[in-house]
């Protein structure tokens, strides 16, 4: 599907806003010397505390943070260009990041309790636990009044980076007013993985459905509360839009099918090159507008149709890897079948009821 052109199309050079920073630079050398060449032992052997580690030491748990944190304040374009950097070169690693990365982004600024501080500070990595409210009612996390703060209590169907975190963001509902308490749980007595999920994609990621068992959060511990109309409200901006993980795969599996010999595979990466950056230049303008509109639904179709258009580049790209690479292709030591897996989890990753409808409708031809 071919993505429609927003009113105020954001430049290339926009778009690549960041490439010249000093810190994206850094970053970027990183994942080539560092993440790139272990991204198949890393969805293997999965994500370790060594490497959170070492993102710490570049600065990536809190470059969105101001100086006064010791982070960088990077910008929006900036801070995509990372996004689309370290997505590319291993995905597992990202995905265990950006969960941190995006929750830091949301922590308020004062007053604030010392979990907060030091996740801020990058001292710690805080996980993510937010998608269960899509599926309200059916599936949640339960938020309970209580003197002084909060009990919650449920499963958590999905965290990535267990075993890697000190804290995790918990967004629960109070089922009586319909209040979504976003709120830091320390990982400790009150939580506790269930069975391993058998993952077929991102398997490095160390993503775990987690039981949380009457944790007690202070009030000093919840970062909002909100209305499930507002929740939902600001969950299009992240679950509608193409964001910056879907492009760095991309540009991964165009390099990897530029670099190989044949002319045929080749053409594959010099057709799609372009529609790439059509749709990733759209999604990034709409969503731009969108964020100066207030947020919301602003152009949502448009969006998703970007969204929708990503994915399909992904899983047309991959596949053209996996036939490029014939029988190689399917080995465990192929990145053709890495990236394959990873095109499949974009298609799952942030769904939303409107994401699952625009995916399914124009499969079906609508
Ligand atoms: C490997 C992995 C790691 C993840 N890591 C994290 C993480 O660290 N933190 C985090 O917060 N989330 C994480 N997620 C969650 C991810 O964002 C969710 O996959 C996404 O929100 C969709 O939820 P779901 O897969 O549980 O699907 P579901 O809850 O089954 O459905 C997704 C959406 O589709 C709608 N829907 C489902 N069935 C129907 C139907 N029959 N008719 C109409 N609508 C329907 C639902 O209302 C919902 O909005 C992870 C997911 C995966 C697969």
């Amino acid at each position: 599907m071919a993505a429609t052109s927003p009113t105020t199309p954001t430049s290339a050079q926009a778009v690549n806003a960041g490439d010249d920073h000093p810190f994206v630079r850094g970053v970027r050398e990183y994942a080539e010397r560092v993440l790139r060449p272990t991204a198949l032992r890393t969805d293997r052997e999965g994500v370790t505390a060594e490497r959170i580690g070492e993102l710490r030491e570049l600065g990536l748990l809190n470059h969105l943070a101001s100086a006064e944190h010791g982070g960088r304040s990077l910008d929006r374009g900036a801070d995509r260009r990372i996004h689309e950097i370290v997505a590319g070169a291993c995905f597992n690693t990202w995905l265990v990041w950006a969960q941190h990365a995006a929750v830091t982004a949301r922590l308020p600024r004062s007053p604030l309790p010392e979990t907060a501080r030091r996740a801020l500070t990058g001292e710690i990595l805080l996980g993510a636990c937010i998608s269960d409210v899509r599926a309200y009612p059916k599936r949640f996390i339960e938020a309970r009044r209580v003197g002084g703060g909060w009990v919650l209590s449920g499963t958590i169907s999905w965290v990535s980076g267990w075993g890697l975190h000190s804290a995790l963001t918990v967004a629960a509902v109070e089922p009586s007013t319909e209040t979504v308490v976003t709120a830091l749980v320390g990982v400790g007595a009150h939580t506790r993985a269930t069975a391993p999920l058998d993952l077929a994609a991102v398997a490095g990621s160390r993503t775990e459905r987690v039981l949380l068992e009457g944790a007690f959060v202070p009030d000093d511990h919840v970062i909002s509360r909100q209305t499930l109309e507002r929740t939902r409200f600001d969950d299009i901006a992240t679950a509608g839009d193409a964001r910056g993980h879907h492009f760095g795969l991309a540009e991964t599996v165009l390099r990897e099918l530029a670099e190989t010999p044949d002319p045929l595979v080749q053409a594959v990466a010099t057709a799609w090159r372009p529609r790439v950056a059509r749709i990733r230049e759209t999604a990034y303008a709409l969503a731009d507008e969108a964020a100066a509109a207030g947020g919301g639904p602003h152009r949502l179709q448009e969006r998703l149709d970007a969204k929708v258009a990503s994915g399909e580049a992904l899983a047309a790209l991959t596949r053209a890897l996996v036939v490029a690479r014939a029988g190689r292709g399917l080995t465990g030591d192929d990145t053709a079948q890495l990236h394959a897996r990873s095109a499949l989890f974009v298609l799952v990753q942030g769904q939303s009821a409107d994401v699952r409808r625009a995916q399914l409708a124009h499969l079906a031809g609508g």
